[in-house]
């Protein structure tokens, strides 16, 4: 047995983990019984674990490209976009959708439908792929929006109970260098901030803003934004810090993140940014990616980790962004990163996280006796403006509330079970949730 978490370090649970290093392999297992699907454990909360049951790790299937001259790649499903830049971006090719993380599987980006900073313009991952293998319980599947929607539709922010994916096919987005050139404006509130992402839309590809929930007073929500674009062949950036150089060795001390130390390193931050700055070239590691400069920041926590929450809520709900944001600051929790994004319209699976409107990123410590009903609040806060939240980032939501934000939960559940009608593939998440059969 193993023990097993997500990014968030919390929930924890023991498992048999297996490495399947083929699909027979694979069919095999699934004929022995239930089996949680695994990449590399980004997923903050327990969507990658099953307590007592048997987890398949399938970062073993990591074969790569060729590219071909259109763009287009197949890649094994636990490949990660870490592996695809070092590829690609050396050809000229770029991953179309990247989340804060280089360090997550081709299966789990399409397991959870990941986005990027340029949702509003691209749409998520799923929007990318041509094609996909499934294997399940009830055979091998070749699918693609076009040949069997449903079941296509149904993997896609399926969170791995329609099958294991063994097998994408990617078309990557051209870029001229490794460099994307930013700029950067600091606003003093929320309202600012949101009115400039809004008016920004058309013009970046992508878009970002970090926000103070820490600022109380006139200054709620003040925020620094970043936009940019792929720079032009040529361009030059200052290095990224190497993957992992920095880390941190050991699980800090309870507390080490508290109100103090989170406020002041909140206002530092907010210093440290430019007012306005413009097109600043940053190497797509600054850019896309700059916590993987620092191996295991999770431990930062301490030893009850951390609960990300992220929402999403419509564009005419916006105001939700605000009143989330001063009950925080409110209750007294502090969160030490808050991130917004502007979502475009969603895709057609019934599971898959964005809708067009606002999403806020929350990193919250486990341990303040307040952080369980906060949460429950801003869940029907949520859930009152017509929103939901990402079952990626989950470890703590209750059934009924997912039934709410999901509404197409029981379609999804009928397309699942042509493929797993004894409901072999199950995870803690899944369970909790009851997402599927309990
Ligand atoms: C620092 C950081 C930043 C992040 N930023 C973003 C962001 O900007 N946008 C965003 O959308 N997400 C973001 N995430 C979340 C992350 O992108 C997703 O949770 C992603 O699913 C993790 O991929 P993984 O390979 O680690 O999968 P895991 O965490 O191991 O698994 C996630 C889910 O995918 C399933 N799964 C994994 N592999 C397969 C497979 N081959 N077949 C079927 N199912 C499978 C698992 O069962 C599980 O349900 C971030 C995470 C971190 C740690």
């Amino acid at each position: 047995m193993t023990r097993l978490s997500g990014w968030g370090r919390t929930p924890a649970a023991s498992a048999s983990v297996v490495a399947p290093s083929s699909e027979d392999e694979l069919a095999e297992l699934l004929a022995r019984g239930p089996l949680c699907a695994r990449g590399l454990g980004r997923s903050y909360g327990d969507a990658a674990q099953l307590a007592g049951g048997t987890v398949v790790d399938l970062t073993g299937l990591d074969e790569i490209g060729p590219i071909d001259a259109a763009g287009a790649i197949t890649l094994g499903a636990g490949a990660s976009i870490d592996d695809l830049l070092a590829l690609s971006l050396p050809q000229g090719w770029f991953v179309p959708v990247t989340p804060g993380t280089r360090q997550v599987t081709m299966g789990g980006a399409i397991a959870a439908d990941v986005h990027g900073k340029n949702h509003h313009r691209d749409g998520s991952f799923a929007h990318h792929v041509e094609s996909l293998r499934l294997v399940t319980p009830r055979g091998i599947f070749d699918l693609s929006a076009e040949d069997d929607p449903d079941l296509f539709w149904a993997t896609v922010g399926g969170m791995g109970l329609t099958g294991i994916v063994t097998r994408v096919r990617l078309r990557l987005l051209r870029v001229e260098s490794d460099v994307v050139l930013v700029d950067t404006d600091r606003y003093d509130d929320l309202d600012a901030v949101m009115a400039a992402m809004v008016e920004g839309d058309e013009r970046y590809r992508y878009s970002v803003a970090w926000v103070d929930c820490t600022a109380r007073g006139a200054r709620t929500g003040r925020a620094v934004l970043t936009r940019g674009d792929h720079a032009p062949a040529g361009a030059r950036a200052p290095r990224a810090p190497r993957p992992g150089r920095l880390g941190v060795p050991v699980v800090a001390p309870p507390g080490l993140l508290n109100p103090l130390s989170v406020r002041a390193f909140n206002e530092a931050w907010f210093r440290r940014a430019p007012r306005h700055a413009r097109e600043v070239p940053h190497s797509i590691g600054a850019f896309f990616h700059p916590l993987d400069g620092v191996a295991d920041w999770n431990r930062l926590y301490g030893p009850r980790g951390f609960v990300q929450y992220q929402f999403v809520v419509p564009d005419a709900a916006g105001e939700t962004v605000r009143h989330a944001v001063e009950r925080l600051a409110r209750s007294g929790l502090v969160s030490f990163l808050a991130v917004l994004k502007r979502f475009g319209p969603g895709d057609p699976a019934p599971l898959s996280f964005p809708m067009a409107g606002w999403t806020l990123a929350l990193d919250l410590p486990v341990g303040a006796a307040a952080l369980p009903h906060e949460l429950d609040a801003l869940d029907e806060l949520v859930l009152g403006a017509g929103g939901r939240v990402y079952l990626a980032k989950d470890a703590r939501l209750a059934p009924a509330s997912v039934a709410a934000m999901y509404p197409r939960l029981e379609e999804w559940r009928a397309v699942r079970a042509r493929v797993d009608p004894e409901g072999v593939l199950l995870s803690d998440l899944a369970r909790r949730l009851h997402l599927v059969g309990r």
